[in-house]
């Protein structure tokens, strides 16, 4: 079951706008609340720069999406701006697999347990409420750092490995390098406020109805 809701609209026309588009949109788990109509009238705005646009199921399978990126390769060759309509683990995914393209998630993802995808993945989503990859180079801070830190690393690597977990790299080192590769350095200098826990959906919540 996947609940996610579409990023406010003015914070993706400000991300797209003039800018050639290329768009991937996963219908793998929608069982409930994909905004699909939303999305419709969203796209439309900006419909004469969108280069390209793949619909698909499962974008969460690292695969699949490299076959979907080889079959469209010149149009996403050509796009300035990957949008992504998925969950978390779909824009990690596709964000993995073009390091050097700017990938932006439209959506935030805020309940995504149980069936997702065919098989375990490759990547994380802790259903936050209120995505962070736009800002980390398509990599997830709460998922890939154990310590989920939002503002830069906690200085305790060591040789690009994580403190905590000695066999994983570092989040914000793999983060620093991304946003490096793609000049996006700048990117660092925000600063996040606390997290709103609030923004997280619990299951009594959804069988309530909220
Ligand atoms: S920041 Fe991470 S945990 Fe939050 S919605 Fe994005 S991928 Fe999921
Ligand atoms: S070493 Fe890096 S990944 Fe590990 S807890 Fe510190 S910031 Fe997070």
């Amino acid at each position: 079951m996947l609940v996610m809701q579409v990023k406010p609209e003015e914070e993706i026309l400000s991300r797209v706008w003039g800018r050639r588009v290329f768009i991937f949109e996963c219908f793998g788990c929608r069982e409930v609340h994909f905004p699909e109509e939303k999305i419709e009238t969203l796209v439309e705005k900006f419909k004469e720069k969108v280069i390209g646009k793949l619909s698909c199921d499962y974008l969460c399978r690292r695969e699949f999406v490299q076959d979907y990126i080889n079959e469209y390769c010149q149009e996403i060759e050509r796009a300035e701006i990957i949008l992504i309509f998925s969950c978390g683990v779909g824009t990690q995914v596709v964000s993995s697999l073009l390091e050097d393209k700017i990938v932006y998630t439209a959506c935030d993802t805020l309940y995504l347990n149980g069936f997702q995808g065919l098989t375990v993945q490759d990547f994380n989503c802790n259903q936050c409420g209120e995505c962070y990859l736009n800002y980390t180079g398509g990599i997830c801070p709460l998922t890939n750092c154990p310590k989920g830190l939002l503002n830069g690393p906690c200085g305790g690597a060591k040789n690009g490995k994580c403190e905590v977990n000695p066999e994983a790299d570092c989040a914000w080192e793999l983060i620093y390098n991304r946003l490096k590769k793609q000049g996006r350095l700048n990117l660092l200098k925000r600063v996040f406020p606390p997290r709103n826990y609030q923004k997280i959906i619990t299951e009594s919540l959804l069988r309530k109805g909220v």
